[in-house]
């Protein structure tokens, strides 16, 4: 029988990438951290980096001299779910945009690598992608606006991981990785079962993973 397969996002879902940014950014800007809010949007514009040089340059500094990607803390309780999901069978995929900027992306994936053994965050498949429904997924966690829109417009299952931001958008939602474990595990019943409940017949056709 085929894995139930999960498309894992991993920063601000696995990892705390607004809390590591926030960190380095008040040292790139010169600022106290606390003067920078941590109820950020999308692109971090809250935090004024746009007339110190704005988000790529910002990135490129974190990645490339601060090791963003091997020193942010993971999202509370995050591996330990994740390790209990594969250990019922299920196939974690991680799907991630790290790779977006230039020239920087030797630092990404080794730093990710690292990463995942460090906490001991299991897996089967690592994607760098922007496209994430290519890839495939029974069931996606993500917490971008744009790419939870994109993969629901392109008939994916998506749970939305919560942070500030994505308030605006509509559940199915996780707000700890306790919630995130159970809409999985409901997730996965449905396609065992070929029921439809959580994510409901009208929005989605089938369950085909597009693996
Ligand atoms: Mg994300």
């Amino acid at each position: 029988m085929d894995s139930f397969i999960i498309g894992v996002d991993l920063d601000g879902v696995v990892g705390d990438f607004y809390g590591a940014m926030r960190n380095i950014a008040a040292e790139w800007l010169g600022r106290p951290v606390e003067s920078l809010t941590p109820r950020v949007s999308f692109g971090l514009e809250e935090w004024g980096i746009a007339e110190y040089g704005g988000y790529e340059r910002l990135h490129r500094f974190a990645v490339t001299q601060r090791n963003l990607f091997l020193d942010m803390e993971p999202v509370r309780d995050a591996p330990a779910v994740l390790r209990k999901l594969s250990s019922r069978g299920i196939r974690i995929r991680i799907i991630t945009h790290r790779l977006f900027l230039k020239y920087s992306h030797r630092a990404s994936i080794t730093q990710t690598v690292d990463w995942l053994d460090k906490y001991d965050i299991p897996y089967w498949d690592l994607c760098f992608m922007n496209d994430k429904d290519a890839v495939g997924a029974h069931v996606y966690i993500d917490d971008t606006p744009d790419n939870i829109q994109r993969l629901r417009q392109r008939g994916c299952r998506t749970i939305v991981f919560t942070n500030s931001t994505n308030l605006g958008i509509s559940g199915p939602r996780a707000d700890t990785w306790q919630q995130a474990e159970q809409l999985i595990m409901e997730a996965r019943e449905e396609w065992t079962t070929g029921t439809l409940g959580l994510f409901g017949a009208a929005d989605y056709s089938g369950w085909d993973s597009g693996a």
